[in-house]
């Protein structure tokens, strides 16, 4: 708050009132790299992870042209990866290799392997899944993709807060995409780190920037909430297991035991916060109104293609009848969830897919 209306200098004045807002810049970034455990040169503030991902894929792919055109990720990957993806092989002549993933979502080390090539030159797979929360063996990944000399690149947003974190090294990456947003931190912000002395093509030109690799004035009050989130949610999670495992198995004990509804992603290595389900006969629509009604907000796909008639690319990948494609619902629980809500949730949620049924 006292950044939104007392510093309002910009970072790139050369005044007293601009140096202020620049000395907090700069602070930012070398809190960021302690917490990280990397240079603080290695880290470019974003305007969130759709940013920081088009940066690393389109940035590393056009830097490493001349060596090779072929990139591998995954079917289950946010559409800020795939559809660079795609725009990669129509217009830059690129070639994609997409992972498949078992039933519960996950992709193997195995299967990477197998599809890796003299000419890959970039492998871009997500930490962990937003719609159903399944964790990927990124380590492994990224170690393999170290041994072979590829780069490697981790949409890692949904997994900071979740998971025990020790340093940004723990990963094997060489690009790791983090917004603030999925760490109760606020929306509009957050960073790609990029290893050390890797110098992807920037996607932003104009000015000098985020040392020449982002062009545009910094949103300073964004960067420092993004820090500030970082510092106190990051190393000791703020989606608590302790708090929130009990609830999220309660929710999903409870959503096993009604007819027609089957819970989608992994049963165990998943993000400790949300339970996702699909349910015979019914959609998405119908069904997030019924519970919108009773004051339940929950989600289909991703937030950014809810109300999207088409199926989850997610449920696709992985081979759910079509006619329960379009019924995804997705709970994601945060650090302020209770246990009466999660008893609320289950004493309607018979009710909203009755309802949602018959429509
Ligand atoms: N990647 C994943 C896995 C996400 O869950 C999201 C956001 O929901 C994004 C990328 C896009 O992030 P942002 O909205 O910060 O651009």
């Amino acid at each position: 708050m006292p950044y939104l209306g007392g510093v309002f200098g910009n970072p790139s004045s050369v005044h007293h009132v601009g140096r202020q807002a620049r000395a907090l810049l700069d602070d930012a970034r070398d809190r960021a790299a302690k917490l990280l455990n990397c240079k603080p040169s290695v880290i470019i503030f974003t305007s969130g992870a759709t940013e920081s991902t088009n940066m690393a894929i389109f940035g590393a792919a056009r830097l490493l042209k001349t060596k090779g055109r072929h990139i591998i990720t995954s079917t289950i990957e946010h559409h800020a990866v795939l559809h660079c993806c795609e725009y990669l092989v129509k217009k830059e002549g690129f070639e994609v290799t997409y992972l498949p993933v078992d039933q519960e979502g996950r992709i193997s080390v195995e299967s990477l392997q197998k599809a890796i090539q003299p000419d890959t030159i970039l492998v871009s797979i997500m930490a962990a899944n937003n719609e159903i929360g399944t964790l990927e063996p990124i380590d492994g990944m990224g170690a393999l993709c170290r041994e072979r000399g590829i780069l490697f690149h981790s949409d890692a947003v949904q997994w900071f807060g979740k998971e025990p974190f020790e340093n940004i090294q723990q990963f094997n990456v060489d690009l790791v995409s983090i917004c603030a947003h999925k760490l109760h931190g606020p929306k509009g912000a957050g960073a790609l780190y990029v290893r050390s002395p890797l110098l992807p093509d920037p996607i932003i030109f104009g000015g000098g920037h985020e040392n020449e690799r982002r062009a545009g004035t910094e949103n300073l009050v964004g960067i420092i909430g993004f820090v500030e989130a970082m510092e106190r949610f990051i190393k000791k999670p703020v989606f608590d297991k302790g708090k929130l495992l009990p609830l999220t198995n309660r929710l999903m004990h409870a959503i096993e035991n009604l007819q027609g509804a089957h819970l989608v992603g992994a049963r165990n290595d998943r993000l400790v916060n949300t339970v996702s389900f699909v349910v015979e006969g019914s959609d998405s629509i119908a069904l997030l109104a019924g519970l919108d009604m009773e004051g339940i907000c929950a989600s289909s796909g991703s937030a950014c293609s809810a109300g999207s008639l088409e199926p989850s690319h997610v449920i696709s990948a992985l081979g759910i009848q079509k006619s329960m494609a379009n019924s995804l619902v997705r709970f994601s629980l945060g650090r302020e969830s209770t246990l009466e809500e999660v008893e609320h949730v289950e004493s309607v949620l018979p009710k909203v897919i009755q309802r949602a049924r018959r429509k």
